[in-house]
């Protein structure tokens, strides 16, 4: 008997444009391997949605129906391997396929781990104030509602984890580096944002109010002391919403001169005018000027992060296109990595080290993208129960340390989603 066999963790990355969400991906993660058994992904319709509570029904519908085709398609595969013994003629072997099948009962889903585009806090969802339209739909009622969606009628509760996804995309990291780096700092360049996440001592850091790690917000453009770096001009020069934006917009925070208004691929096709695929094809000297500036945004940040910190490793996730530009042909996106890569070189807290022995750039297609970041929440939910069960979570564990392990489960889930 394997170790988590029959049991599978459901991971889901909900994808967003500001606050509001768009569509949701979940995948089904075998316990003992973390390996992807299923893969579904749904479209949130704005109008009935309900806000955010909406998508909590959506999860559940997807996970409930990705479980239910994973348990038919284990099923039919038991049923096929009976039918090819039989094929072969072999007795023996049909015989114990058919105890196999006999004895097949559907997956039991252990938890559900679900990434979201926002600072996570003590398990709620931590709302920024933002300038820039999106705040006709909030998260409010979402945790409740999709813990609630999954307890079961005699109370029984399947735990519900939620994560910031570039926390949870370093989650991942340390999960796949097998625990072995101590400390190591993960960015993730989206669309839109730009966003970090850091592990100290093996565990990640969140901060005092879930706010650790947003470096999209951090300023690169402006001298301390001038009008953009500490001015807010209140969304008044906020362009249309959905209409493309340069890097001399504000931030979505208000802000001018911010990570996030240079380093994304949003503002970089803004910046040129042209859409991002396009502007990926240039080779202008406006285009090398503005990718290397994005760039050196970017790094920037990291050396920033890196003269804090100090990780022993930096992997940045970035659109394909600009971590590995074409070789084939010279153009502008190919100054984009060089540039963050001298600014990362460059800083006090790296001095010394070959780029090679600690930054690692790593594409990220958008139809990676979604995958990706639900199996990172799937790790997340067994990282709960891990630093659970190392009592290193704050959670209070029962009194009578004999409770069964499904009063546990129900104490952790209830304590980390009040
Ligand atoms: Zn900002």
């Amino acid at each position: 008997m394997r170790f988590g066999r029959g049991v599978v963790i459901a991971g889901v990355h909900v994808e967003q444009r500001g606050n509001i969400p768009t569509s949701i991906t979940a995948v089904l993660v075998g316990l003992d391997s973390t390996r992807e058994l299923a893969v579904g992904s749904r479209d949130i319709n704005a109008d009935d949605a309900h806000g955010w509570q909406g998508v909590a029904h959506a999860i559940r519908e997807l996970v409930v129906g990705l479980k239910a085709q994973l348990d038919a398609r284990t099923r039919d595969e038991l049923q096929a391997s009976v039918d090819a013994a039989d094929a072969d003629f072999d007795p023996v072997l049909r015989e114990r396929r058919e105890q196999e099948l006999a004895a097949f009962t559907p997956f039991e889903l252990f938890g559900v781990g679900v990434e979201v585009g926002a600072p996570v806090f003590d398990g709620r969802i931590a709302s920024i104030a933002r300038t820039g339209g999106a705040t006709r739909v909030d998260f409010h009622g979402f945790e409740e509602e999709l813990q609630a969606l999954f307890t079961d009628e005699r109370n029984a509760i399947t735990p519900v984890v939620i994560e910031n996804d570039v926390n949870a995309l370093a989650v991942l990291a340390i999960h796949e580096e097998h625990y072995a780096v101590p400390d190591l700092a993960v960015f993730g360049v989206f669309d839109e944002g730009v966003g970090g996440g850091l592990v100290l001592d093996g565990r990640l850091r969140r901060g005092g109010s879930g706010t650790a790690m947003e470096v999209g917000h951090l300023q690169v453009v402006h001298i301390p002391g001038t009008s953009g770096a500490i001015g807010s001009n209140g969304g008044a020069h906020q362009p249309a919403q959905g209409s493309p934006r340069t890097f001399s917009d504000p931030c979505e925070c208000g802000r001018d001169g911010h990570v996030d208004t240079r380093a994304t691929s949003s503002r970089i096709a803004g910046e040129l005018g042209v859409s991002f695929e396009d502007a990926l094809t240039l080779n202008t000297e406006k285009a090398r000027v503005t990718f290397r500036s994005a760039g050196f945004a970017l790094g920037r940040a990291i050396a920033h992060v890196s003269n804090i910190v100090n990780p022993t490793r930096i992997i940045v996730y970035l659109p394909a296109g600009l971590a590995r530009p074409p070789k084939d042909e010279p153009t502008a996106a190919a100054e984009y990595c060089p540039a963050a890569s001298a600014e990362v070189c460059a800083a006090f807290g790296n001095a010394g080290r070959e780029r090679a022995q600690f930054l690692t750039y790593r594409p990220l297609t958008k139809e990676q993208t979604a995958p990706l970041c639900a199996r990172a929440a799937a790790v997340c939910l067994l990282q709960g129960f891990i630093e659970h069960a190392l009592r290193v979570d704050g959670c209070s564990f029962s009194t009578n340390r004999k409770a069964d392990t499904a009063v546990r489960h129900d104490q952790y889930a209830v304590s980390k989603n009040p």
